[in-house]
């Protein structure tokens, strides 16, 4: 098969992968985007809460933070002006108890040190003015936490994008592919199998990304890391939910606890909650609801029996194993593993959708 010499190629046709496709082609690049599925945000991108994050709970420095910082402000100016669906309704992070209210002053220093400066603290009667239906002793407003319509977001990338000469091709998995003197060589199968020759390639294959790395001749295998999966499973409200803002519990070792997260039309569903599992596989348990009704009436006790439904999942990709402490994005370039051209995404677990418009601003300036 003969192969054809392409500039760009950005290999994932999710959040993250489409915001660099965008930021490429609005830096004069040519780009192709190859997507194994037959559209686009099948896997995680379309998977998860839909939240703007503020920025609040990573390491200080972390590119997490950085990047979460950085993109949620891209975001509230990219979302009006490319008429996505959006809210900035704010999130509570809620004391249940007295005991509690010491982790609220820790995660307000964390949030600070990250530069997310607006976190105002609410007493007991705030909090209730604020939320009645809560039960809680104090709580932490985040005024700039929001949602957003994932699904609009990608298409806006996508359309950017291909405005800019971008072109997408669904159907299209990379199967292997070799680091070649000349650039990077890619094998693509499904229908319209083809070998492309790369300038650039960017490795935004989400929970693939490990392998189509490790299937890539000639680079160098200690540089792929290894990966678990974390599926995080979600119920949903069969009523409205009596709530305006995002609420979640104090965050608990490992996560940010059940919370409850809003969307656009006001529905409400719990989660994610922390699964570790062996292969993808987006199937929900019913069985895990049982968790869910205790652990959300520690701060909304009048949650009706028989309110949740199971609803769907994601699956974070994980770069370290239960119980280890959390892990950063990992935005491998030519500097780290000496191959020209080549960035490779791993880890790109949440913040990943607040974060996708300022991931793409650093992989356009490593390529
Ligand atoms: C449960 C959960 C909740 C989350 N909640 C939030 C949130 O509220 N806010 C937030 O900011 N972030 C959140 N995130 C994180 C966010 O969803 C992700 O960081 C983001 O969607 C990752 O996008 P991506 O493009 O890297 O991956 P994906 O969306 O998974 O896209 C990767 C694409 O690569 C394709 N692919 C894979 N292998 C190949 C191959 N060999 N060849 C071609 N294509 C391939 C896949 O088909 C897929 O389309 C959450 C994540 C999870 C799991």
């Amino acid at each position: 098969m003969d192969s054809e010499r392409v500039d760009s190629v950005v290999i994932g046709a999710g959040a993250v992968g489409l915001a660099v496709a965008r930021a490429l082609a609005l830096a004069g690049r040519e780009v192709i985007v190859l997507e194994a599925e037959d559209a686009i945000g099948t896997h995680t991108s379309s998977r998860n809460s839909e939240v703007i994050h503020a920025g609040i709970y990573y390491a200080r420095d972390a590119l997490k933070a950085r990047l979460c910082v950085a993109g949620r402000d891209m975001l509230y100016r990219y979302c009006p002006d490319h008429g996505v669906a959006h809210r900035r309704c704010g999130k509570l992070i809620v004391a249940a108890t007295e005991a509690e209210e010491p982790v609220l002053a820790r995660v307000a220093a964390a949030a600070a040190a990250n530069g997310v400066d607006d976190l105002r603290l609410l007493d007991r009667a705030d909090l209730h003015a604020m939320e009645p239906a809560l039960r809680g002793t104090a709580a932490l407003l985040s005024p700039s936490t929001g949602i957003v319509d994932s699904h609009g977001l990608m298409l806006a990338y996508q359309g950017d994008a291909e405005a800019r000469g971008a072109m997408l091709a669904f159907n299209s998995p990379v199967e292997g592919g070799a680091i070649c003197e000349d650039g990077i060589e890619l094998a693509v199968g499904g229908a319209a199998p083809m070998r492309l020759v790369c300038r650039s390639v960017i490795n935004s294959a989400g929970l693939g990304a490990p392998a189509v790395a490790a299937s890539l001749a000639g680079f160098p295998a200690p540089h792929v890391p290894r990966q678990w999966l974390a599926r995080g499973n979600y119920f949903t409200l069969s009523a409205a939910a009596p709530f305006r803002h995002l609420i979640y519990p104090v965050p608990e070792p490992g996560g940010l606890g059940v919370h409850l997260t809003l969307d656009l039309a006001g529905r409400g569903r719990f989660g994610p909650d922390v699964e570790w599992i062996e292969t993808v596989d987006y199937s929900v348990d019913p069985a895990r609801g049982k968790r869910f009704y205790d652990a959300i009436r520690t701060y909304w006790p009048d949650l009706p029996d028989g309110a949740l439904e199971p609803g769907y999942a994601g699956i974070r990709p994980k770069l370290v194993p239960p119980g280890a402490p959390p892990q950063d994005f990992v935005i491998q370039g030519p500097a780290e593993h000496g191959v020209p051209g080549l960035v490779n995404l791993y880890g790109i677990e949440s913040p990943g959708l607040t974060a996708s418009p300022a991931i793409a601003d650093l992989v356009a300036g490593l390529v």
